[in-house]
């Protein structure tokens, strides 16, 4: 039996405007860094994809070294693309990036033109598309000037391979900078892509006002700190945890006896406010309307529905918040 959407798809999602452009992007969006490789299961990160789509969620971000092995998150996109969302293409935003290692040689990382023209073009073939609607530098290269690589996104924008362009992990400074090269080449920042979470408040040390004063939208990354604001680690490490499968950048060593109290703490929080600790850790982000989407993982359906219900109770009172600071110290 084919995919067939759920004809009620549209009905819960909210959509956010990106910053001052004329996308609007889910609240919540899904990215496929994770649980999407040729290491995992394609029955179930295929539910996971219907299970987005039904439920509103009409962004999926990737980048050319998502999988392990690096570009196969890509390839398997692009696989149930082909088989269950033909004809729906037109309802999706597909992102992708390029800045880390995929290559080999002096052409395969950070943010020449060289490469980053190279790796759009592989992660087309990969998902076997003719465009993505976002392409990321995925981060800054101190050795390549910022004009280069802005003028990459810029051109492949000229070259309809990319509807609009966006940068990650790149700091105020840098940000600013950017932003305004691609604002005097025509092609302005769509959005920016920081790692931002009760764990990590990067992004509110001028980041964020940064790109409220550009109207440039917002997507954090990790805003679950990989499951670490979630109830998962309260009684151990599942074993099918991200943290004992060890295939990404969470360690049990950062599971330090301060960490499990705060997280015990904020659950209880959730708790009293009707939520589970994920959804009330992605309600905390969203709470900021200079966040256009959160940016979520899921290694299950069952996870996926469950933040999603972070839309049900988005307000925080006063009182609330403060309680949430003074657990977070
Ligand atoms: P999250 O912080 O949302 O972590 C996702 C993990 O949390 C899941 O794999 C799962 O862990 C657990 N989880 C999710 N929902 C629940 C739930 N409701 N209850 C319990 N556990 C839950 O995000 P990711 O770290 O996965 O990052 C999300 C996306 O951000 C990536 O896919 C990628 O697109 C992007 N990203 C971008 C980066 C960049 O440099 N630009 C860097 C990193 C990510 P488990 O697997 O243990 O079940």
């Amino acid at each position: 039996m084919p995919y067939q959407p759920s004809p009620s798809r549209y009905a819960d999602m909210p959509y956010r405007r990106c910053g001052r452009s004329g996308l609007k992007l889910p609240a919540v969006s899904l990215g496929l860094w994770h649980n999407f490789g040729d290491v995992d299961v394609l029955q179930n990160f295929r539910a996971i994809l219907h299970r987005a789509f039904d439920s509103g969620v009409t962004h999926f971000d990737l980048a050319n070294n998502y999988g392990p092995p690096p570009g196969s998150a890509e390839t398997n996109f692009g696989r149930i693309l082909k088989e269950d969302f033909r004809g729906y293409r037109d309802e999706l935003v597909i992102s992708t990036k390029a800045g880390y290692h995929m290559w080999e040689g002096p052409y395969g990382e950070w943010g020449s033109r060289k490469y980053l023209v190279s790796s759009l073009d592989q992660s087309l073939r990969r998902m076997k598309l003719d465009y993505v609607d976002i392409f990321y530098s995925h981060r800054p290269d101190p050795d390549t000037p910022l004009e280069e690589t802005m003028g990459a996104l810029d051109h492949v924008v000229r070259q309809g391979k990319a509807l609009y362009v966006g940068i990650s992990n790149y700091e105020p400074a840098a940000a600013a900078e950017a932003i305004r090269i691609l604002r005097e080449l025509g092609t302005p920042c769509l959005i920016h892509q920081p790692k931002y979470s009760m764990f990590e408040r990067g992004p509110e040390n001028g980041l964020l006002d940064l790109l409220g004063e550009e109207g440039v939208g917002c997507i954090p990354f990790s805003p679950l700190a990989q499951g670490l604001l979630t109830n998962k680690y309260l009684h151990g490490i599942p074993d099918d945890s991200r943290v004992a499968k060890g295939v990404g950048f969470l360690t049990e060593n950062q599971l330090t006896e301060q960490r499990l109290r705060q997280i015990q703490q904020l659950n209880n929080l959730a708790q009293q406010r009707g939520q589970s600790l994920a959804q009330m850790a992605l309600s905390w982000i969203l709470r900021d309307e200079r966040i256009t989407s959160v940016l979520i993982g899921a290694s299950k359906p069952e996870q996926l529905t469950d933040s999603l219900r972070c839309l049900e109770n988005l307000p925080f009172s006063a009182e609330e918040l403060a309680r949430i600071e003074a657990v977070l110290g």
